[in-house]
């Protein structure tokens, strides 16, 4: 769900719309942090979008000022249709192709370069720890580590960029400097999100073991900050997410999806696998709440508030009002790159 600078024009920090997609449920990792339930994940082509709704989304999406092209499941490798989608989405005109996945299957160079031959020129991968220990064992699956960088290298090599998401959870957290440290300096990698818990679907179940509050994250998120900036990594966009900005004030200006966009048609539309749509930006405020304190915030007018699902776990005590916005933690997002391709085919 991350914001993407223009590919070309005016601002080159200036956010372009994603049009995301959700191709799938079914998942072959069994990730005891998923967000989504576990009976969504087993197998089942009942929880896959046919081709001919996918295209309908693609074709809506661009007509509504979407220049990225979003594809996220489960696992939307899986889907035999995955090549011909991506190919329509090129054919259409989206500038960036986006592929989210667990990486399992893009250790298969040959599938990897096919997807990127048919025009995917993002691929959004998931790490969980910075070990085949921690990360094998947060997604249920035996040498998915090594098979994930593989992918990352196959990404690479092919001429796609890749962006790796890390979320986190009570075995991870405090591996984040090092996640990071291997993320963006063995693989270069400048797009990155660090994502704090959504307890719903597996993690809700399985919150009594995985479970982390904001209170404790916090101290290893400004320890990340720290090495980012002693090791002069910039990232690409706003990096921190489902965090609010009274969580850690200081870095504000490095979350993204706490704002409500300035205008309702700013909204990204969202297209799910059985067929309703909805908008990104909505979903987000409908599932957050806020205490009575937040009207005393600087934050107010536009922050959504902080999920009911944490407040469920946790209480609402962390989220207190910030009285006065702090200065920066003195590091900034770099404007991106320009895709490779600028414009339809
Ligand atoms: S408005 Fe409330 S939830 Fe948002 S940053 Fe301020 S205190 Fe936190």
């Amino acid at each position: 769900m991350a914001t993407r600078a223009r590919p070309s024009g005016a601002d080159p920090r200036a956010p372009v719309k994603n049009c995301e997609i959700i191709l799938n449920y079914d998942c072959n990792a069994r990730c005891v942090f998923c967000y989504q339930p576990e009976d969504d994940l087993k197998p089942c082509s009942e929880k896959r979008m046919p081709f001919a709704a996918a295209s309908k989304a693609l074709y809506q999406g661009y007509a509504r000022g979407c220049r990225c092209a979003y594809f996220i499941g489960g696992e939307i490798t899986l889907l035999p249709d995955l090549p011909k989608i991506i190919k329509l989405a090129a054919k259409i005109g989206y500038p960036w192709i986006q592929v989210m996945s667990n990486g399992l299957r893009l250790a298969e160079k040959a599938y990897t370069d096919d997807l990127i031959a048919a025009g995917a020129n993002l691929f959004r991968l998931s790490l969980h720890g910075p070990s085949e220990k921690i990360h094998d064992r947060l997604v249920g699956v035996p040498g998915a580590f090594a098979r994930l960088t593989a992918a990352f290298d196959n990404i690479k090599s092919g001429g796609a960029e890749l962006c790796v998401n890390m979320a986190l959870n009570k075995v991870n957290y405090r591996s984040l400097p090092e996640m990071v440290k291997l993320v963006t300096g063995r693989f270069g990698v400048r797009d990155f999100n660090i994502i704090f818990p959504h307890y719903s679907g597996m993690m809700a179940k399985n919150s009594g073991l995985l479970k982390v509050s904001v209170g404790q994250a916090v101290p290893y998120l400004r320890r990340t900050l720290a090495y980012m900036k002693k090791a002069g990594v910039r990232p690409e966009s706003r990096v921190l997410i489902n965090f609010c900005p009274c969580n850690i004030p200081e870095a504000a200006h490095l979350m993204a999806e706490w704002d409500r966009p300035s205008r309702p048609e700013d909204d990204e539309p969202l297209y799910y696998v059985e067929g309703q749509t909805d908008a990104v930006y909505s979903v987000k405020e409908r599932i957050r709440v806020k205490n009575p304190s937040c009207s005393r915030c600087v934050y107010d007018p536009v922050c959504m508030g902080f999920e009911k699902w944490y407040a469920d776990v946790f209480g609402r005590r962390e989220f207190r009002p910030v009285l006065k916005k702090p200065e920066p933690f003195p590091l900034f997002p770099l404007p991106r790159r320009k895709p490779a391709r600028e414009g339809g085919r």
